[in-house]
């Protein structure tokens, strides 16, 4: 181990020196995408610094077993049971099945995930693939006393548990039922904090995903998918859960209280939570609709890797507020820095005793409670350093494990040579598909190319194309 790693744990409210349960392999839990929508910036931030922590703990000389869900099942308008499944709301906004929209933003949250160089846990388990998992331990929560079946639903017992509050430090009359006013308290419940675990009658009309259970046809609640597929993959003690601080409550301390329920003794033993980012209107969600995407700012001109950088410069557990004008200033910074590197030579000796007290100050820094705007600065430092470029390059490259900014890529057109002449190509078939006055193909070329994101523009000097 380079240096002992301190962390604040949101179960004890104290920074903690992090030791797992086993030393040859940290077991790290992370709350995947819903994936009715695209991710927005503010859900990335959290998988930003998520990424940046599990790189950190592997630098540290850690290994890492990282596992993440995909939420495609389950996640009501409330966190709180209350409302329609969000899967479903997505599907008919887009006039699509649940599968198709799981299908479709999964597969964009991974293509954000590469962009920012988050790197995509080597787990990934989509909750509908683990229907019997969630059977099993519901039936064991049943059984064990822990859970109950009312109104053809089974919820938790949260009386059955000594400290439900545990994470939160919330008492049980600051619970509210949902956050939603216009929707009523499940009269099901024997306790106002009781959550459920199986649905079968209620929010069941036009459900589109169900399965046969003990209990009904129905489908599982969205606390129960973390716990099993974190005790799928990871066994019975956890080391660190992840997640944004809107998952404390009420998902998290669910997912505590069903785990330690079932198996009999303390689950996980750090909570990691990232604050949130805000814009000026407040916390930036899905659900308002209009929020800020990473496909927004390349449109916009910038490299997502600069709101990589915007992210790492201040502490994860502060909220954040984004505005372009600070985005604007951490991209001419990002260029700059970039420019300074590049222009290092990289050939020539590297003496490992001169570099080894840098290598140590940079995990230093992220080991105090992973303060990464500090680790950004040591990049500066080795840049100003009395030492030799190829040392500064070797270090910024050591560095770059773990903050994956992408300071050593070389700078790259917008679109590379073999994609140009290839729209060249399908300019001048189109060309003369209409010279001959073949429409059809003339338009299928047009679709063609739409559908890799270029955009043709015909006008009186000829066609011209631009990206999406
Ligand atoms: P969701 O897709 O809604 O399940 O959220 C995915 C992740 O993003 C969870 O860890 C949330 O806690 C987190 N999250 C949601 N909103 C924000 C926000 N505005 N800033 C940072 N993290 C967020
Ligand atoms: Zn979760």
């Amino acid at each position: 181990m380079l240096t002992k790693f301190y962390l604040y744990n949101t179960l004890s409210k104290t920074v903690e020196e992090f030791i797992p349960h086993d030393e040859k392999e940290v077991r790290m839990y992370t709350c995947g995408p819903t994936v009715y929508h695209f991710a927005h910036i503010g859900n990335l931030r959290s998988y930003i610094m998520e990424d940046v922590l599990e790189k950190a703990l592997n630098f540290n000389g850690y290994h890492v077993n990282r596992v993440m869900n995909i939420t495609d099942v389950g996640h009501l308008s409330s966190d709180a049971d209350t409302g329609e499944d969000k899967m479903l709301k997505g599907a008919k906004r887009e006039h699509k099945s649940v599968m198709e929209i799981a299908k479709f933003y999964t597969h964009s949250f991974f293509a954000d995930c590469e962009k920012l160089n988050i790197a995509i846990p080597k787990t990934v388990e989509p909750a509908t693939n683990c229907i019997d998992d969630f059977i099993k331990v519901v039936s064991a929560l049943i059984e064990k006393g822990y859970a109950y079946i009312s109104g053809e639903n089974v919820y938790f017992d949260t009386s059955k548990v000594k400290n439900y509050y545990s994470l939160t430090g919330h008492s049980s009359d600051d619970l509210k039922i949902g956050v939603r006013d216009d929707v009523d308290e499940d009269t099901n419940k024997r306790n106002k904090a009781d959550f459920v675990l199986w649905f079968t009658k209620s929010k069941f009309e036009d459900q589109q995903l169900k399965w046969n259970s003990p209990w009904g046809v129905g489908y599982p609640g969205w606390h129960i998918e973390c716990s099993c597929i974190s005790m799928k993959h990871l066994g019975e003690y956890l080391d660190i859960h992840c997640g944004g601080v809107d998952n404390i409550f009420p998902h998290h301390t669910n997912e505590i209280a069903q785990s330690e329920a079932y198996l009999g003794h303390p689950w996980c033993r750090y909570w990691f939570h990232v604050q949130h980012l805000n814009d000026k209107a407040g916390k930036m969600s899905k659900s308002k609709g209009d929020f800020l995407t990473v496909s927004l700012l390349e449109k916009k001109g910038y490299n997502p890797l600069v709101y990589r950088l915007f992210c790492l410069q201040s502490h994860y557990r502060k909220p954040l507020e984004f505005s372009y004008d600070a985005l604007d200033n951490v991209a001419s910074q990002y260029s700059r820095l970039k420019s300074r590197i590049s222009a290092l030579n990289r050939e020539g000796a590297v003496d490992e005793t001169v570099i080894d007290s840098y290598r140590l100050d940079f995990m230093k820094a992220l080991a105090d409670d992973l303060n990464t705007s500090m680790a950004v600065t040591k990049i500066y430092d080795v840049l100003k350093a009395d030492i030799t470029d190829a040392e500064k390059y070797r270090l910024i490259e050591e560095f770059e494990k773990v903050l994956s900014l992408g300071l050593l890529d070389e700078e790259t057109s917008d679109v590379d040579e073999e994609l140009e002449s290839y729209i060249n190509e399908k300019i001048a078939e189109r060309l003369e598909a209409k010279k001959n006055r073949d429409y059809a193909t003339a338009d299928a070329i047009r679709n063609e190319l739409a559908e890799k994101g270029i955009i043709l523009k015909d006008t009186k000097d000829g066609t011209t194309w631009e990206k999406a």
